[in-house]
């Protein structure tokens, strides 16, 4: 297997530079590159050709190996599908938007929530993502958007329109699962790129202990919580997890979390319909009845629920909602005095919805 530079320290880089016989420096400026998210050896222009291709020969820049890149239709959306050292296939995904350059990061190979509309877990849980394969995906989206051109310094300080400025650990896997790591590379992203805490958010199914964990480490992120229904029962039918957690559990967790930092919650409720034996489109956790159930849960509280369209997926028996009987949801949340807004879909024309690229790639 081929050596991953970005995984060595400081000294070890050091030692491999001079165990190929070349000069310390080298070692400085291979460390800039890899920092800047270099993907390949080709692109570090000041090192002589022939050494770029010796290093490519015994050696790779980044723990994630980009393997496809899918430009949405709007322009502002890039997805990619990455491989790790070990062949597992991952997803990011790069969103431009007017408040900043979001990167969705994936915190597992594949899941193991089971949860019943999402593609991501259809082949369960692979295994955890380390520290340096999260913030890679970061750097891969990082020299998307800014290239070899180094960061340049805005007069007023603010981000600049080619830097991450945000990060949304919602693609594939389960954070909370993987609690530690995350963290590592959280506190890495904030040290490292800068990245503001308030412009982090980590989204969850719902796991208690891990909420808690996020709470000690005391770091004012944002949390969302995967709800997509307002009662245990009809939400065990969409999410095993519930066996082991109860919503009114999971939310004095996260109301607790919000409280303490200061931060709006955000709750995830996707609009599901289901289709009936004559083949029409029934609602299914999104009844007006649902709305004002979902109300009586949030009222009191600082939230913002985020009505979620949800992405078809060929292997779910699921069914998308009509634009109307989204509206009518989210009316009955505003008269209740409910935060709410309708997600933009984003990408759904290249698969952007939780794991479904990576799946079509596994099934290959
Ligand atoms: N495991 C974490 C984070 C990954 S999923 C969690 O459950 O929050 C990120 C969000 O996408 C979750 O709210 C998830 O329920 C939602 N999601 C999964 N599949 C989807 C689909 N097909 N369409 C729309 N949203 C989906």
């Amino acid at each position: 297997m081929k050596k991953i530079l970005f995984d060595l320290t400081d000294s070890e880089l050091e030692q491999f530079v001079t165990d190929m016989g070349l000069p310390r420096f080298r070692a400085k400026q291979i460390r800039e590159w890899l920092n800047r998210g270099a993907p390949n050896f080709s692109v570090m222009k000041n090192l002589p050709t022939e050494l770029r291709e010796k290093l490519d020969s015994v050696a790779k820049t980044l723990p994630v190996k980009i393997v496809q890149k899918l430009e949405s239709n709007d322009n502002q959306t890039t997805k990619f599908l990455l491989e790790l050292n070990d062949c597992e296939q991952i997803e990011c995904v790069l969103m431009r938007t007017t408040y900043g350059n979001s990167v969705c990061v994936s915190s597992q190979a594949g899941c193991a929530m089971g949860c019943k509309f999402c593609a991501s877990t259809l082949l369960g849980l692979k295994r955890n993502l380390t520290v340096n394969e999260m913030f890679a995906q970061v750097l891969i989206a990082q020299w998307e958007l800014r290239g070899d051109k180094l960061k340049d310094t805005h007069p007023n300080g603010d981000a600049n329109n080619n830097d991450v400025s945000h990060i949304v650990v919602m693609g594939t896997g389960e954070p909370l699962q993987n609690t530690e790591n995350v963290i590592g590379f959280l506190e890495r992203a904030n040290k490292d790129l800068n990245i503001s805490w308030r412009r982090i958010t980590v989204s969850t199914c719902g796991i208690v202990p891990g909420i808690d964990a996020l709470n000690t480490c005391g770091r004012p992120i944002n949390l969302a919580i995967s709800l997509h229904a307002p009662d245990d029962d009809l939400r065990a039918q969409i999410m095993p997890i519930n066996n082991r957690y109860k919503i009114q559990e999971v939310l004095d967790a996260a109301f607790k979390f919000s409280e303490t930092h200061n931060r709006q919650l955000m709750i995830e409720y996707i609009l599901l319909g289901k289709k009936n034996e004559h083949g029409e489109i029934e609602l299914f956790n999104s009844t007006p009845e649902h709305a004002e159930k979902l109300s009586d849960l949030m009222h009191g509280h600082n939230v913002m629920v985020n009505l979620i369209p949800w992405n078809a997926v060929d292997e779910r028996d699921f069914a998308s909602i009509s634009g109307n009987a989204v509206h009518r949801f989210q009316d009955i949340l505003i008269k209740n005095g409910i935060h709410t807004r309708i997600r933009r879909e984003r990408g759904a024309d290249i698969g952007s919805a939780c794991g479904q690229l990576r799946l079509k790639s596994a099934r290959k």
